[in-house]
């Protein structure tokens, strides 16, 4: 199957490209004024946007996510971000999980550059999914904070992620309904304190494909805000 077949719409990482320096062009904002931030998880098989950092003032990206991509650093991070914003210019963010699909068609996995075997993507979905169905209860480990918070994200869902068909995938789209979430609420709250601001916002799924092919983004949302 397809990536498209598994994930309809998803976009490769150039078209994301194009996309975003057409809705540019359209509001007339010229992406050298413009600096851009991820709330992408903190895995290394996500940086997939050298490209990008081209396009918009440097160096960029300014990272709101921690691992799974919920954006750790909240409403404080959100207006030290904007605060570097270039004089009459604007702002991005791209966020969401990732999960992998290999050239063998596994959802949830990947092959990384010189291992042999598959690896999981993304392994702190993976982990949450294993302690959800190990019944595990909500643990406030300082020295696994990120973690912690990633488990208690999907045991609010434990029913829906347990009762689907594929567990994995369905606790990728819960997260993806998560981060977008909090991302709104810290945009709300920043919105209030801070005027002259325009933020494209643009959320979605990243699927990771084998080390030597292309990798993918299924759009969720876009967003234009001025406030
Ligand atoms: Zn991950």
């Amino acid at each position: 199957m397809s990536v498209n077949t598994v994930f309809p719409n998803a976009i490769s990482i150039k078209e994301l490209k194009t996309d975003i320096i057409r809705a540019y062009a359209d509001k007339n904002i010229d992406l050298s004024d413009s600096i851009w931030a991820t709330s992408i998880c903190s895995d290394e098989v996500n940086n997939l946007f050298p490209e990008f950092s081209h396009l918009f003032a440097g160096p960029g990206p300014f990272t709101m996510g921690g691992i799974s991509g919920l954006p750790f650093t909240g409403i404080t991070g959100l207006k030290a971000f904007l605060s570097h914003m270039p004089d009459n210019g604007a702002a991005m963010i791209i966020y969401g999980p990732h999960i992998g699909y290999s050239s063998d068609e596994e959802v949830g996995f990947m092959n990384r550059q010189n291992q042999s075997a598959k690896s999981a993507s993304c392994g702190s979905l993976h982990a949450a999914l294993g302690a959800l169905k190990a019944d595990a209860t909500p643990d406030e480990n300082s020295l696994d904070y990120q973690q912690s918070q990633v488990f208690n994200m999907l045991n609010s869902h434990k029913e829906d992620i347990l009762a689907a068909d594929d567990q994995l995938k369905k606790a990728t789209e819960v997260a993806y309904e998560s981060i977008n979430t909090t991302m709104h609420q810290i945009v709300d709250a920043v919105r209030k304190d801070l005027s002259g601001i325009r933020l494209y916002l643009i959320g979605g799924i990243i699927i990771n494909t084998d080390w030597q092919d292309d990798d993918y983004f299924q759009v969720h949302h876009q967003e234009f805000y001025e406030f």
